[in-house]
């Protein structure tokens, strides 16, 4: 039977601990946790940090565990029953900034043991926030190797490439399936992301990485001219000016070499208006 919600509960403590130590938490910070579950992330971070936020799909878990911190009288975690891919990210500052701060104390730091089905959706709504300064996930081993691969490997894609525009990433540990209840039927990574603040991108620059990826095999210029109706003697034009040769797949080309392709189709594409 399928697992509802990528309902796999950690249950290994050492494994927990792990996890919490690699976010380096302080008294000071602020943590969101997307997915609380049962809670074996949440009673470890909760005493160790300023303010904890908990976003849980499961309305039976989080009354469970609203009840448990209700009980022991616990008042720096807000457990929220939400769909994290419908929150508003506003109501996640509102709950993250507490009433005798200054609005602009707002970073915080996310640890999560990610439902494995919507996992990179989940990536992909909260990397772009600027105030997030450390993020511990966890998810199967070969979705974290496709988050941290290089130019020239096969997991390199389209995530690879959106995680390494907002992210320093490292790979931690891997998780065996015996760590869980119900046993996932893969083996599962655990990652650390540090913001690397950059601005935000245009929106040209992911269209163009998407479409080149949902091409892989083709040649670059294929994937150029084929982009926002270019035509190939541009598309050539635009290469040479880059100093990339034609030829390559896409998955030769490294982030910057995107970044420079991409200033130059804005180019071309904004004269022909
Ligand atoms: N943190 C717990 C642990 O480590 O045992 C649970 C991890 S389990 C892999 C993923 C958790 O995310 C489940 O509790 C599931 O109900 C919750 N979840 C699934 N989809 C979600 C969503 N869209 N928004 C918020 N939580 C979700």
């Amino acid at each position: 039977m399928r697992q509802k919600h990528g309902q796999n509960f950690l249950i290994d403590n050492n494994i927990a601990n792990n996890i919490v130590k690699a976010a380096d938490l302080e008294q000071q910070d602020k943590v969101l946790e997307i997915g609380s579950g049962k809670g074996i992330l949440t009673k470890l971070i909760q005493p160790q940090v300023k303010h904890l936020t908990a976003v849980e799909i499961d309305e039976t878990l989080s009354k469970q565990l609203n009840h448990f911190f209700s009980f022991h009288n616990v008042k720096n975690i807000e457990i929220i029953n939400i769909d994290f891919l419908k929150f508003d990210l506003r109501d996640l500052q509102s709950s993250i900034i507490t009433r005798d701060e200054a609005p602009q104390n707002t970073s915080f730091k996310i640890i999560s043991n990610l439902p494995y089905n919507i996992g990179t959706a989940i990536i992909q709504k909260i990397l772009p926030l600027k105030n997030w300064t450390t993020a511990i996930f966890m998810l199967q081993k070969e979705v974290i190797q496709r988050l941290a691969a290089q130019p020239n490997s096969k997991d390199y894609g389209y995530i690879s490439i959106f995680t390494s525009y907002y992210a320093d990433c490292k790979v931690l540990f891997d998780v065996s399936p015996r760590c869980f209840n119900p046993p996932p039927k893969v083996v599962s990574s655990v990652v650390k992301l540090i913001n690397k603040l950059p601005k935000l991108p245009e929106s040209i620059f992911f269209d163009f990485v998407k479409h080149s990826f949902s091409m892989r095999r083709k040649t670059i210029l294929n994937c150029l001219s084929s982009f926002k109706e270019l035509e190939k003697s541009q598309g050539t034009k635009i290469l040479d000016s880059c100093g990339l040769d034609p030829f390559l797949r896409p998955d030769k080309l490294s982030i910057s070499e995107f970044l420079r392709l991409t200033n130059k189709i804005k180019q071309y594409t904004i004269c022909r208006i």
